[in-house]
């Protein structure tokens, strides 16, 4: 295993006839540790598997630095970057077994046979590719998208690399699928200790696998946390969004001064108020300065519960109740914005198209510079 450091790295499409040139990765740093895993995430073209391609040596580097351990890897050919990719198509060999998918990297190397046998039974072993069922004697046609995926894995694992890279690898299984994988890569890299980078789209992969996150918008870092920063301390309104589920709720409003503190106003887009939260002395630092500016309240839909009628509630219109089982999503807007509640309590169906009021809570609200989307601190 390896530190990976990545120094202002850059990827410039050339685009048609050197026209409209497509800046896909924009000067990224990343120092990620020996042994960590960490998790590059972001919408659809933010620049991720490029990202990833250029550390693996499959895509050429427009400008910056590659370090794979000590070494500068820019012009290295991916083969000799001792590094293995899981790609989310598997891309096994359909006409050999199991046991050669596994085999045939290192066999292709020049391992000597004993070598590879024992590489290929210890990685079978650890991945469960042995009991109940031999495995390693199908063809991966004779594989469940699951075990095929685990094979892929296997492959990787017996080149011993200095880091493995994920490219979505979990995206061509079944939603229950996704989540026992889930728990088996973090499990695996529990066990083996080696570098990890994953790339997905997906936030809750993202959140429930990493050490560290990198949420990426248009080819840029916007911030590189512990999930759990990301989720308390997001750096902006991108993160804020991007990482929940369901995203945050944002208001627009403005802040005023009252005889005991603060408050924040919603506005509607007609510039009417609607209605008004009082701060607490917890909520409110940072914003001293932003009095009767706009700015943009966000609040997570669990931080929302439903109300009576308390200080600080405020009245929406449901327009849509999703019961989870555990949990309750009731969907409704302000007189201002869209707002979605996340409750524990099991409401019903017979809500839509009623008026009920949702009472925010005082300690958990974000604020964010209309202009700018920063977090405001
Ligand atoms: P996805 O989740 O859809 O794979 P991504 O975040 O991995 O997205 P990339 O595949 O890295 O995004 O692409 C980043 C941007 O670069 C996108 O806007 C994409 O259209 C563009 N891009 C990728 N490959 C090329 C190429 N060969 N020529 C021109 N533009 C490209």
């Amino acid at each position: 295993m390896a530190k990976v450091i990545l120094e202002n790295l850059s990827k410039i499409y050339p685009g048609e006839r050197g026209r409209n040139p497509k800046v896909a990765v924009d000067r990224v740093s990343l120092e990620i540790a020996s042994g960590e895993f960490v998790v590059l995430v972001g919408p659809s073209g933010c620049g991720k598997t490029t990202t990833l391609r250029m550390i693996a040596g499959l895509e050429d580097i427009s400008s910056g630095t590659i370090h794979i351990g000590d070494r500068c890897v820019n012009d290295t050919p991916p083969k000799d970057r001792d590094i293995a990719m899981v790609f989310q198509n598997y891309a096994l060999y359909p006409h050999m077994t199991v046991e050669r998918n596994m085999a045939f990297g290192l066999e292709l190397r020049g391992f000597p046979k004993e070598e590879i046998r024992k590489r290929v039974q210890a990685a079978a072993k650890t991945l469960g590719l042995l009991e109940p069922d031999n495995l390693l004697v199908r063809k991966p046609k004779a594989l469940s998208g699951g075990q095929r995926q685990r094979v892929a894995l296997g492959r990787a694992m017996v080149r011993e690399p200095k880091a493995f890279l994920f490219d979505e690898p979990l995206s061509n299984l079944d939603a229950k699928m996704r989540v026992e994988m889930r728990a088996e890569i973090s499990r695996l890299h529990r066990t083996l200790g080696s570098t990890m980078i994953y790339v997905t789209h997906d936030q809750t992969e993202a959140m429930t696998m990493a050490d560290r996150i990198v949420v990426m918008s248009s080819g840029k870092v916007q911030q590189n946390d512990t999930p759990m920063n990301l989720y308390h301390r997001p750096a902006n309104r991108f993160v804020a969004g991007f990482m929940g589920s369901p995203p945050m709720n944002f208001f627009q409003g403005r802040l005023r001064r009252t005889h005991s503190g603060l408050e924040f106003a919603e506005e509607t887009p007609e510039g009417r108020t609607s209605w008004v939260l009082p701060l607490t002395s917890g909520s409110t630092s940072g914003l001293a300065s932003r009095m009767d500016k706009p700015v943009v309240l966000g609040i997570r839909p669990e931080h929302i519960s439903p109300d009576a009628g308390g200080t600080g509630s405020f009245e929406v219109e449901v327009d849509l109740v999703e019961p989870m089982g555990a949990e309750t999503l009731v969907y409704g807007r302000t007189a201002g914005h869209k707002c979605i509640c996340r409750t524990f309590r099991s409401e019903g169906k017979e809500l839509e198209g009623r008026k009920m009021r949702f009472l925010p809570d005082a300690s958990r609200l974000h604020f964010f510079d209309v202009e700018s989307g920063q977090a405001i601190s």
